[in-house]
C-alpha cells in the first residue's frame, strides 16, 4: 500500500503541489485527473522518488521511503514505473529489456521475462530488438518490464497517450487485467475523463495542485465538487 501525507513542492516560488495526501491500497487503481498543468506528474515523481518534496511523507507498506531529511533511492521503493515516454533500451533485447532490473540468475531471470512476455502474448518476440517491434507491442514490452520486479506499486503517467484510439482500449483493458493479477497498487495519471472512469477503483480529482474531489467514478461523475468538476466531466457522454 502506498500513503502520502501532505506533500508539498514549489518551484520559482510557486506551490504546484500543495499538501496532497493520497492512499492506494494492493490491486487498486486510484486515477489522478486534471487539466494540463495541475501538478500531476511532479507528484508522481516525488513519489517516485526522482524530485524531492519540500514537505510531507511517503510510506510504501508501512515503510517510510521519503520525508523531508530521509529518502530511500527510487531503485529501492518497490515502485514500478510506465511514463508516455516509455523508451526501451534499444541496445537490448526484448527479453533483456524485461529482465534489465530483476535481480537472480540469468536463467531465473529469462524465465520471469518469458512469463511476463507470455502474458502479453509477446513470447515469441524476446529475442528480438525494440525497434522491429510496433508501437503497441513497444508498449506492452514496457508494462512487463515495469511489472517484473513485481513492484508494490505502479506509477502510470498518460502510459497510453501515444497510441491510437483502436489500439489503447485493448492495451488499456490488458493492463488492467494484468495489474490486478500481479496485485499492484496502481496510481494512473491522467487528464481524460473517460480514461478515468474506464480505469479508476478511485478518482483523485486535481486542479491547481490540489486533490478538491475523491470517490469512485460514478459519484464523482453523478455529483462533481464544484461548477469546475462539473465541467471537467461535461465533455463525457
Ligand atoms: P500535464 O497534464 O500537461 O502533463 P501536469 O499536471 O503533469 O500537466 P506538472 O508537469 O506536474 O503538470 O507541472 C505542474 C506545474 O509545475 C507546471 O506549471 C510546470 O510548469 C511546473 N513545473 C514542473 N516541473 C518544473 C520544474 N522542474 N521547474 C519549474 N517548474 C516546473
Ligand atoms: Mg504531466
Amino acid at each position: 500500500a502506498l500513503e502520502i501525507r501532505d506533500i508539498t513542492r514549489s518551484f520559482d516560488g510557486k506551490r504546484v503541489v500543495d499538501r496532497v495526501s493520497l492512499s492506494i491500497a494492493p490491486g487498486q487503481v486510484t486515477c489522478l485527473l486534471g487539466p494540463s498543468g495541475c501538478g500531476k506528474s511532479t507528484t508522481l515523481r516525488m513519489i517516485a522518488g526522482v524530485e524531492m518534496q519540500d514537505s510531507g511523507t511517503i510510506h510504501v507498506d508501512g515503510q517510510l521511503v521519503c520525508d523531508t531529511v530521509f529518502r530511500v533511492p527510487p531503485e529501492r521503493r518497490s515502485i514500478g514505473l510506465m511514463f508516455q515516454d516509455f523508451a526501451l533500451f534499444p541496445h537490448l533485447s526484448v527479453g533483456e529489456n524485461v529482465a534489465f532490473g530483476l535481480k537472480g540468475g540469468g536463467a531465473e531471470r529469462k524465465a520471469r521475462a518469458h512469463r511476463l512476455l507470455d502474458r502479453v502474448g509477446l513470447a515469441h518476440f524476446i529475442d528480438e530488438f525494440p525497434h522491429q517491434l510496433s508501437g503497441g507491442e513497444q508498449q506492452r514490452v514496457a508494462l512487463a518490464r515495469a511489472l517484473a520486479p513485481s513492484p508494490q506499486i505502479m506509477l502510470m503517467d498518460e502510459p497510453f497517450s501515444g497510441l491510437d484510439n483502436r489500439l489503447r482500449d485493448g492495451i488499456r483493458d490488458e493492463t488492467l487485467d494484468l495489474l490486478k493479477e500481479e496485485g499492484a497498487g496502481v496510481l494512473l495519471v491522467t487528464h481524460e475523463p473517460e480514461e478515468a472512469m474506464r480505469m479508476a477503483d478511485e478518482i483523485a480529482l486535481m486542479r491547481a495542485g490540489r486533490i478538491v474531489q475523491r470517490g469512485a467514478p460514478y459519484t464523482i461523475y453523478n455529483a462533481p465538487a464544484d461548477r469546475d468538476a462539473m465541467a471537467f466531466f461535461s465533455d463525457i457522454n
